[in-house]
């Protein structure tokens, strides 16, 4: 018969302990649970392992070399919540950046970090940080702390990093749903938004334009003679002048105007809080920079820049629905070919000028 003392049970319940923890961890992040919530799961597991009263867990973007607090615990409300901080210079964070491995600091009063202005105020005086991994980047760090200095069993790194696999799994799926999410709404020859997302937020802005009592402007715009452009400058180049005036339109709005490829030389912006008066000067603004600046801008194009034709209405003036406003703004654009392109249309009451 096996013989169990104090200790070996002791060890066995934190064993156990810590296996359930696990389970839990790897339930929430399988769970469809946001992001913050499964990480927070993975925070507490992880520091009731480690036996520390504070701890968090930062996604680190790696382009802008900068983190932002996604789960914390423990802390002063005067702890950075909101906002994000960069990388500091020859600090504990990025060592375990560059290097990739677990680190721990049982006494920072004797290093570096005791320097940084967060760790001083909040008296942090012992820091594990462990580098959330996945094939080819970092994308987070979990921080276990406490407020005195203390001494840490080696080996219970090992389990704490099965804790950061989850929550670099977890942060890994958030990111690559997000992404699959963006590209199923945006248009990949020129980066704006695409037909199905202009339905759905026609359909929410109108909404919205309703409940506020708010002006709604839609811009709907089309190239002229595109046909004959591929034809004179070839296929290709059609798709260079295409990615160009999406850049143009993006520009030559306000940050909360979002632009669309409607379809294929054709695009749509929908101006929130916008009268009338204000979205014709915005798309007399659009019409006149994509002709100068298609010239100026594409090498083969010789003579005259591209020019468009566009239709504007405008919720509540031209309708309240999205099909009547739609319809508008179509036959605005139709009158615009008509009458010789190259210009901007609008209702003048009930005639089209
Ligand atoms: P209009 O002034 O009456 O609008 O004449 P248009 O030639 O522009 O109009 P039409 O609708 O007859 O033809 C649109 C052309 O746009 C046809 C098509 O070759 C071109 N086009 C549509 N999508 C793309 C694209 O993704 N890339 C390129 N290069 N051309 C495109
Ligand atoms: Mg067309
Ligand atoms: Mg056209």
């Amino acid at each position: 018969m096996v013989q169990c003392d104090s200790c070996d049970k002791e060890s066995l319940e934190l064993q156990v302990t810590a296996l359930t923890d696990l389970i839990e961890v790897a339930r929430a992040v399988v769970s469809p649970l946001d992001l913050d919530t499964v990480l927070q799961v993975i925070l507490d597991s992880a520091m009731r392992f480690a036996d520390v009263p504070a701890g968090n867990i930062a996604l680190f973007d790696e382009n802008q070399q900068e983190l932002t607090l996604h789960a914390e615990a423990g802390f002063s409300p005067a702890f950075p919540r909101n906002e994000q901080w960069d990388v500091v210079p020859g600090g504990i964070t990025q060592e375990a950046l560059q290097t990739g491995e677990v680190l721990c600091v049982e006494d920072t009063g004797e290093t570096s970090f005791a320097l940084n202005p967060i760790a001083a105020r909040e008296g942090i005086r012992f820091v594990i940080c462990v580098p959330l991994k996945v094939p080819g980047s970092i994308v987070g760090l979990l921080y276990l702390n406490d407020f005195v200095p203390r001494r840490f069993r080696l080996e219970k790194l090992k389990l704490i990093s099965v804790f950061a696999s989850f929550a670099a799994m977890a942060i890994y799926n958030a990111r690559l749903h997000t992404r699959t999410k963006q590209m199923a709404i945006t248009d990949a020859l020129t980066g704006l938004h695409n037909h199905r997302y202009f339905q759905q937020l026609f359909n929410q802005e109108l909404g919205r334009a309703k409940r506020y009592e708010k002006p709604l402007s839609i811009i709907f715009m089309d190239i002229d003679d595109f046909k004959k452009f591929n034809d004179t400058y070839g296929h290709a180049n059609g798709d260079l002048a295409l990615a160009l005036i999406g850049k143009i339109v993006t520009r030559s709005l306000r940050r909360i105007d979002i632009a669309f490829r409607y379809g294929g030389e054709e695009f749509a912006v929908l101006l929130p809080e916008t009268r009338l008066e204000s979205a014709l000067q915005v798309a007399e603004r659009v019409r006149e920079r994509i002709e100068k600046d298609t010239l100026d801008m594409l090498p083969f194009v010789a003579g005259h820049g591209i020019t468009v034709s566009i239709g504007v209405a405008c919720y509540p003036l031209d309708g309240s629905t999205r099909e009547e406003l739609f319809a508008k703004v179509d036959a605005l654009l139709y009158k615009a070919k008509e009458s010789g392109k190259n210009m901007v249309h609008y209702f003048k009451g009930d005639t089209a000028v």
